[in-house]
């Protein structure tokens, strides 16, 4: 691969929802290793964005490319084997124990043996300290364990890219710093990372970029100092004032 080319490259990306444009053109880049760190008002087409990155929206227009590949229907399945997403509502099947809901995609659709996928999932637990959650149920867990498992699931699929969307804000906030230590390890071990957060604090310390949204558009971005310390946009100065 050219190492120039970025991991993932989203060209001029319109969305439609009927006659509301959610999306007006966005254009992103995500290069290798890179954190980008996407913020922006409620509402301002965030998630739509990240969603189309993996197809759960299908895009009005533009185009969408991963690792070169147009991310298209005929592209789609190895496209999201490739790419990990974690949501703000875990996601975790309900009736599936800890290891069953890591290991079920990599036996599925990886082809992994039972027994491989089982070994690695523990592997996964370990790291995390939950190895003795293996066989309980979700809802045995406290939400920052339920997050982290889910963060685990997606890292058990061996992806070159992880979405994030806002993957700490339904969580009480002591079970915050738990998450976002995980993520930080992740980026330090080179991920390549896409992340709507509303951690300020961490989107200046882990990303290597910041993509501020509004109204379905990149009004703005830059390297944390730059876009946190002298931010130019108007609706980022306002927006920056109601969160910091
Ligand atoms: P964010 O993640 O930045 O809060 P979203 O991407 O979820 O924003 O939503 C962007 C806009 O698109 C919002 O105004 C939302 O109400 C609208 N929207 C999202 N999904 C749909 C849908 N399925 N149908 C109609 N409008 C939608
Ligand atoms: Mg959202």
């Amino acid at each position: 691969m050219d190492n120039n080319m970025p991991v993932i490259s989203a060209k001029n990306l319109n969305l439609w929802y009927g006659d509301f444009k959610a999306l007006k053109g966005i254009s992103l880049d995500v290069g290798e290793r890179e954190i980008t760190a996407l913020i922006g008002p409620s509402g301002c087409g965030k998630s739509t964005f990240l969603r189309c990155l993996n197809r759960l929206e299908i895009p009005t227009g533009g185009s969408i490319k991963f690792e070169g590949v147009e991310v298209d229907d005929d592209h789609i399945d190895s496209v999201r084997q490739k790419m990990g997403m974690v949501f703000q509502h875990f996601n975790l099947f309900p009736h599936k124990t800890v290891l069953q809901n890591i290991t079920m995609a990599p036996v599925t659709l990886k082809k992994k043996t039972a027994a491989a996928a089982k070994e690695q999932a523990m592997a996964l637990l370990e790291r995390i300290g939950l190895a003795d959650k293996a066989n309980e149920f979700p809802n045995m867990l406290s939400g920052g364990q339920k997050q982290r498992i889910a963060i685990v699931r997606a890292l058990a699929m061996d992806p070159e890219v992880m979405l994030f969307d806002e993957p700490t804000s339904a969580l009480d906030p002591e079970m915050v710093g738990e998450v976002l230590d995980l993520m930080r390890d992740l980026a330090k071990e080179g991920m390549t990372m896409a992340v709507v957060t509303h951690e300020m604090g961490f989107a200046r310390e882990v990303a290597d970029r910041v993509v501020f949204m509004a109204d379905g558009k990149i009004l703005e971005e830059g390297v944390p100092e730059e876009l946190f310390d002298r931010p130019k946009d108007p609706r980022l100065q306002d927006f920056l004032s109601k969160v910091l």
